[in-house]
């Protein structure tokens, strides 16, 4: 149940202190503290505390979190990876992944968390196992979690061999997905594939999301593919292109000119520095490449670039805390952008790759947020504190609601 409440002495990213009162889920007044006309039933002191608009996860693979002592991948890269999984499959039960999903939800959750896009893996050996027990987990978690499950659609998709896994798309679709996507950097016809994608997505009505240039090849080209058809077909679809790290190894009038394309197409990028360095360039001793997506030149083209975590303590990424102020530490030592780019490509900018809009602190949006106790952001950053007040709704989540079904 919804109550107003009066958010008092909070800090804002700029560093003022405000009020904030909520009521019926939204954000219904903010001004100089002790001045709020609304009446609120409660009060909530916020002094010590930095607030930002609530986190979004934009990439999860909930379905895989915590496998990583149950799966080895001696290679240490994706290809390893997504071998070693495929190799122990049969024995993840439904019970199995639910109950990882929600732990990790559940992190998420605590670490000021309020919206997930997961990616479910939906392959010809596991069917549609992965998008029902999410879907499922979607379900349960529905009082403290937005989260949107998106199909991760094995390959090939294209040719012939591809048939199978196109019939396998529908049925994705009919039980009830929420984001179509695959990854046609693997494909044999990349291009193929993110044709196919974005045609189903745009007929099934389904916002896209592509696991786009995963490698250190300059040649992949995914997301200028994906500009170019969304460029050629006059399209206005909700798309992001996830990862591609592929363009960090091409000149800067390449990148400046993609860029150009991404931007005119409205697609949204994530960039995933966690699992994309721990992946990539294994091996390499000299001049190692620091497989992160150009963030600084996409943004000055005007492309809105998320930040997200992807893996969580799986072969893919070993590590993790399902904790978005990780990343954006990352993001500070490894691209350089300030504490305020951070924490906004890890909420606002990452609401709109998910959502297709920001999210703000502003009247009459959505009483989603996180209170850090932390003196400013790059602090909160650093010290990643525990205890932080999450709101959603314009209720405060404790972990009766976390467990509540
Ligand atoms: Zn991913």
């Amino acid at each position: 149940m919804t109550t107003s409440i009066l958010f008092a002495d909070a800090q804002l990213v700029d560093g003022s202190i405000v009020d904030i009162a909520t009521e019926n889920g939204l954000i219904a007044w903010i001004g100089t503290p002790s001045q709020s006309p609304v009446v609120c039933l409660k009060t909530i002191n916020l002094d010590g505390y930095v607030l930002s608009t609530s986190f979004v996860e934009p990439h999860a693979h909930l379905d895989k979190a915590f496998l990583a002592d149950r799966i080895s991948n001696p290679a240490g890269d994706l290809m390893g990876a997504i071998r070693g999984l495929e190799a122990v499959r049969e024995t993840i039960t439904h019970e199995d992944l639910v109950e990882r999903a929600t732990r990790a939800v559940h992190l998420m959750s605590k670490n000021g968390v309020t919206s997930i896009r997961t990616h479910a893996d939906t392959t010809i050996s596991g069917g549609l196992s992965s998008i029902h027990a999410l879907l499922e987990v979607k379900k349960n978690c529905a009082q403290f979690m937005d989260i949107q499950v998106a199909m991760l659609l094995e390959w090939p998709v294209t040719g012939l061999a591809g048939k199978e896994h196109q019939a396998l798309a529908r049925d994705a679709i009919s039980v009830g997905i929420d984001v179509v996507g695959g990854c046609p950097h693997l494909d044999p016809d990349p291009r193929g594939a993110v044709e196919f994608l974005v045609n189903l997505a745009v007929e099934s009505g389904l916002p896209l999301d592509l696991h786009a240039d995963e490698n250190m090849r300059p040649a992949s080209s995914d997301l200028e593919h994906l500009a170019d058809i969304v460029l050629r077909d006059n399209l206005s679809h909700k798309m992001n292109a996830s990862h591609c790290v592929a363009l960090s190894t091409r000149s800067e009038t390449d990148i400046d000119r993609i860029a150009a394309k991404v931007s005119a197409a409205g697609i949204t990028v994530t960039a995933l520095p966690q699992t994309n360095l721990f992946l990539q360039e294994r091996g390499v001793s000299t001049n190692q490449a620091r497989a992160i997506t150009p963030i600084h030149r996409l943004q000055q083209a005007g492309v809105i670039v998320a930040a997200g975590a992807d893996n969580l303590q799986d072969p893919f990424n070993l590590v993790g805390r399902a904790d978005p102020l990780e990343i954006a530490s990352l993001l500070m030592i490894s691209t350089h952008v300030t504490a305020d780019m951070a924490v906004q490509m890890i909420s606002s900018d990452a609401h709109q790759a998910v959502h297709g809009i920001k999210s703000a602190l502003t009247v009459g949006q959505p009483a989603n947020f996180v209170a850090l106790p932390a003196t400013n952001l790059r602090e909160s950053i650093a010290m990643g504190p525990p205890d932080r007040i999450v709101v959603y709704g314009g209720v405060v989540i404790d972990n009766q609601i976390r467990n509540r079904k």
